[in-house]
């Protein structure tokens, strides 16, 4: 299992493959002051070294083609290969962003039907595809209220606060935060929603707006959401839902009808392009119509008009699609050109192969999942908030504390069963929180054995603490220090 750095199997004069050296050829082609003789600091290493170094360090991984992913708030749902298959047309993956458009009229009209899909699918009036994470998105969006705020005349200093409830991922905050705003935090009643007495509380003519995330991330729909809309717009604030996690409400219901007017999409969550390892992502963000013109640059626009251009070569070709001339309210770009176009491809193909029943039977199947599992795990592992959930729910594994087993021990222990780790910790809320997320696409098969690998470590608890307390016994790698990996990141492998 253990696995040497490339680095360090490297030997002097090893070669995996070897050029001819021909001196002419190089003078052809590199001018003279860029030719160079320094060896550069690479492993040397025979091919078949090399092929198998690799293989052997992609058997050690684990992805969602290799397992349950039960990931609570991240949506690791499988990826239909033939997104691949798409994203490698040559159509697609040869076209430049400087190319002119008139060359391109396929991929804006992709972009443009993808557009007009997010918005069917949320209520939205508008979408821009550029943010790039579920993050930018949020970014984005507060970016749009303050700009709203300001062309309404409510300057800078009257609308200030952003309320966010404390069940809220921690990317709202830093959104808010990193846009200007302060952060008034809300609580959460017995039942797992808003408490609408503290959100009265804090409400007031200095609230920007409030942004919430439904199903919350507790995986319980918010009840209220009619009644926190009328209050948040009676009081001149917008109301801004995190729809990173739409897997649940795909066709059943839409946030523009549930009174929000900006949402942000995570297309490497809900629509199954590949995330993890941090990125490339896609995080579009739609508004109702009088955040329009504050939406980010660039948005894809349709002719009304046939427009046959005449200028050679492109004489004859019929130009539809193109970039909008700028909007002047808009907060600019978040991203170059147009986001990224794989990533949204992807989410287009996705959408396109389902159809409107198939994105239906998502959140249906999402729902009869989650609750499926969370009642086969209810008695062994306490669901604080248990009422039906959605797309996820939240347990607790606050009564293994006596035995000095935490949360993220359990976690560790079932990688040694063969599962990827549930969210552990958050939302903040729940004491030993363990989030599992059951999308759509496990089978009852995957959604059984997980529930008895967590039975089995409550069983193993009781009898043998320790062998969770120091999991994981099967992988490559134990414990890490977290801390220091997120602290102090460098992954450079320094010559010794
Ligand atoms: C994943 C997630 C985000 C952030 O999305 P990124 O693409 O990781 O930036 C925000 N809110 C919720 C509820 C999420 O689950």
């Amino acid at each position: 299992m253990s696995e040497k750095l490339i680095f360090e199997k490297s030997v002097v004069g090893r070669r995996g493959v070897t050029f001819p050296k021909v001196a002419e050829v190089i003078d052809a082609y590199i001018p003279k002051k860029y030719q160079r003789e320094i060896p550069l600091p690479l492993p040397e290493i025979s091919e078949n070294d090399l092929i198998r170094h690799y293989t052997r360090l992609s058997s050690q991984t684990y992805g969602v083609d290799t397992g349950f992913y039960p990931l609570g708030s991240c949506t690791m749902k499988y990826n239909p290969k033939i997104h691949e298959e798409v994203a490698r047309y040559a159509g697609f993956a040869n076209i430049h962003p400087l190319q002119p458009v008139q060359t391109v009229q396929g991929s804006l009209q992709l972009l443009y039907e993808l557009q007009q899909y997010l918005c069917e699918i949320s209520g939205m009036d508008q979408v821009s595809l550029t943010p790039s994470a579920g993050a930018q998105g949020e970014l984005a969006g507060m970016l749009m209220v303050r700009a709203y705020h300001k062309a309404a005349g409510r300057l800078g200093r009257c609308r200030v606060n952003v309320i966010i409830p404390d069940s809220a991922h921690g990317t709202n905050p830093a959104s808010a935060t990193l846009a200007g705003f302060n952060i008034q935090t809300v609580k959460t009643n017995a039942e797992g929603g808003i408490d609408i007495d503290d959100l009265m509380k804090v409400v007031d003519d200095k609230t920007a707006a409030m942004m919430l995330t439904n199903p919350n991330t507790l995986g319980l729909f918010e009840k209220e959401i009619g009644k926190i809309g009328k209050i948040i717009h009676d009081a001149g604030a917008l109301l801004y839902l995190d729809g990173a996690n739409l897997n649940a409400l795909l066709g059943l219901t839409r946030p523009g009808d549930l009174g929000f007017d900006i949402v942000h999409f995570n297309l490497h969550k809900t629509f199954s392009t590949p995330h993890g390892g941090g990125g490339p992502g896609a995080g579009p963000v739609g508004v109702k119509s009088a955040l329009i013109p504050f939406l980010p640059y660039p948005l894809i626009e349709k002719n009304t008009k046939r427009k046959t251009l005449s200028n050679s070569p492109l004489s004859g070709r019929e130009q539809v699609y193109h970039f909008e001339k700028g909007r002047r309210k808009s907060v600019g770009r978040v991203h170059g050109f147009y986001g990224n176009f794989g990533i949204l491809l992807r989410a287009y193909t996705y959408i396109r192969r389902l159809g409107a029943e198939g994105l239906l039977a998502i959140s249906r199947n999402t729902i009869i999942n989650a609750n499926y599992l969370k009642g086969l795990l209810e008695k062994s592992f306490p669901v604080p908030y248990s009422r039906p959930c959605m797309h996820e729910f939240v347990v607790t594994a606050k009564k293994f504390m006596p035995q000095g087993v935490h949360a993220w021990d359990i976690a560790k222990r079932l990688m040694d069963y063969g599962f990827y780790p549930p969210t552990v910790n958050f939302p903040l809320i729940v004491e030993e929180a363990l989030m599992i997320e059951v999308p759509e696409s496990e089978s009852k098969e995957t959604i059984e054995s997980f529930a008895n690998a967590m039975r089995a470590i409550g069983d193993e608890i009781e009898k043998d603490p320790e062998k969770v307390t120091g999991a994981p016994h099967t992988r490559p790698i134990s414990r890490v220090d977290e801390v220091f990996a997120a602290r102090r990141l460098n992954v450079r492998f320094l010559m010794p």
